[in-house]
């Protein structure tokens, strides 16, 4: 099948508000313009040196989305361009990007990262700490022109046990439906509107159990190589 026409069964389905992100790491930019071509300009990168080297060689109004483990010696590299980052999931590296955001300065997009998955390969804080944690941070007025808090991110385990991925998503979903019930008006509620769930192999349940986000690599530009 033709990139395309990948494109256009997933985007026919896809229900209003849910975007579609296209995962582009580990693919050559030739590639990645023939998603272009399609009408797609959100993008999903994990590396920041190769993200970097993508955006001077792609066109402008391209939106870069980080979903990675990001390193913070590396967010100084990124800061400038990037339109969200999907995986803050330590205090450490939200200060970093507050104060390198705050040097260009600009503000920038981010998501907080939830450990959902029964993985060890996996970050983001734990399901556990994860409410209470954001919530502090996403009141830290003082960081609030440098990046706004747009909702959370995770990965559920990679397994056939569809049961247990649907209960990983719903989880949450419940958790970012509790923060954002919490966040108080001024610390920018109306902004968290982003659940960042759903890869090529579970975006169908991700997006039952409430995705406004889809993060979608392999289904459309092939298999990767590494
Ligand atoms: C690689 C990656 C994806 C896309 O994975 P596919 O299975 O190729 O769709 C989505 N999210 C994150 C965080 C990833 O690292």
């Amino acid at each position: 099948m033709m990139i395309a026409e990948k494109i256009h069964q997933i985007q026919d389905v896809l229900p209003q508000g849910v975007k579609l992100v296209v995962v582009s790491k580990f693919h050559p930019t030739d590639k990645i313009l023939e998603v272009y071509r399609q009408g797609i300009r959100d993008f999903g990168e994990n590396l920041a040196q190769e993200m970097l080297l993508k955006e001077k060689a792609l066109p402008k109004d391209i939106r870069w989305h980080f979903i990675g483990r990001l390193q913070r010696n590396k967010v100084r590299q990124i800061i400038p361009f990037v339109s969200m980052i999907h995986s803050v999931d330590s205090e450490l590296l939200y200060e970093e990007i507050v104060k390198r955001a705050a040097a260009v300065p600009r503000c920038v997009d981010i998501l907080f990262q939830v450990h959902i998955a029964q993985e060890e390969t996996k970050g983001g804080f734990s399901p556990e700490e994860a409410e209470e944690k954001i919530l502090q941070l996403c009141c830290r007025s003082g960081d609030a022109p440098y990046r706004r808090v747009r909702g959370l991110m995770g990965m559920a385990t990679n397994t056939d046990n569809l049961d247990q991925v649907r209960q990983e998503f719903a989880m949450l979903h419940r958790i970012f439906q509790d923060v954002k019930a919490k966040l108080p008006q001024e610390q920018g509620a109306e902004a968290f509107d982003t659940l960042s769930m759903g890869m090529s192999h579970d975006w169908k349940i991700a997006v039952e159990e409430g995705s406004s986000l889809i993060r979608v690599g392999s289904l459309i530009m092939g298999e990767r190589e590494y």
